[in-house]
């Protein structure tokens, strides 16, 4: 589904990715998990397609398309979901308005019609109701006076509303407390755990991991991918730390 071979990226001129290679099956969850700086949150903004980041070498293919040749709205209109660290505030727009916008955009490149207000309403529901999310908040400006755990509750919405191919979460479990970090890890199993989906796993720390089982985790450090394991890894990791790990693989 997600071929990334030997990617390399920089920033103001700072190279950041340095040859990640990582190939992603349909049905399958990978996370990747490294010290801060690793090239975690960049890896993500590279597949977006954030400007300011530039691909200097290597390859991306999605579903077989060349990735890094197109668009942000382009790959999200494909089926690539992003969530972030940090989701952002939109003032002046609600949740509502903003999630039907943006599908209704998705449908319309990909050759779909609109979903109509009545139809849309009755998916935001159901979506909504597996995240524990009251209408009332969907109703409210996106983000604005949203908790930590309640703007990851939303993005959640978001991805089951879209309905993505491909998901790459970015520190979703930050700012979580236990109630929220099982809500949010039982919408990415309900949304995304299945035949056709995959997603790639940012974290820092393995509870998500506990909710959200991974079939590979992998060390990203200095720019690319230096181990690669199933779950047990992220054990590993929690009890003896990065820079052990890292190193073991160095020598
Ligand atoms: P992680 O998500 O693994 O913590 P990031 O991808 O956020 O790491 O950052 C990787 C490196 O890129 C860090 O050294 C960070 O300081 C640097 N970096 C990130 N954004 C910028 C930027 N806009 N300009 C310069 N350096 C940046
Ligand atoms: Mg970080
Ligand atoms: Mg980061």
């Amino acid at each position: 589904m997600l071929k990334i071979d030997n990617l390399t990226a920089e920033i103001d001129g700072k190279t950041i990715l340095n040859g990640l290679t990582l190939d992603i099956n349909a049905g399958e969850i990978h996370a990747i998990m490294g010290p801060n700086g690793a090239g975690k949150s960049t890896l993500a903004y590279v597949l977006g397609g954030r400007p300011g980041y530039e691909v200097t070498g290597g390859s991306v293919s999605f579903q077989g398309k060349d990735l890094l040749d197109l668009e942000p709205h382009e790959r999200a209109a494909l089926g690539l979901f992003l969530g972030f660290q940090y989701p952002v505030e939109i003032p002046g727009v609600s949740n509502v308005q903003f999630l039907r916008e943006s599908l209704n955009s998705q449908r319309k490149a990909r050759g779909e019609d609109p979903l109509s207000g009545g139809e849309f309403l009755k998916l935001a529901k159901e979506k909504a109701a597996l995240l524990r999310m009251d209408m009332e908040m969907l109703k409210r400006q996106v983000n604005v006076g949203f908790s930590g755990g309640e703007k990851k509750r939303a993005e959640m919405v978001q991805m089951g509303i879209l309905d993505p191919k491909f998901a790459v979460l970015d520190e979703t479990d930050s700012g979580l407390d236990i109630d929220a970090l099982r809500i949010v890890g039982d919408g990415i199993n309900s949304i995304m755990r299945k035949p056709d989906r995959a997603v790639l796993l940012i974290t820092h720390y393995q509870r998500l991991l506990e909710y959200v089982k991974p079939d590979y985790v992998h060390v990203l450090a200095n720019g690319r991918i230096v181990k690669t394991g199933g779950a047990g890894l992220a054990h590993q990791l929690e009890s003896e730390g990065y820079e052990t790990v890292v190193q073991e693989e160095a020598a």
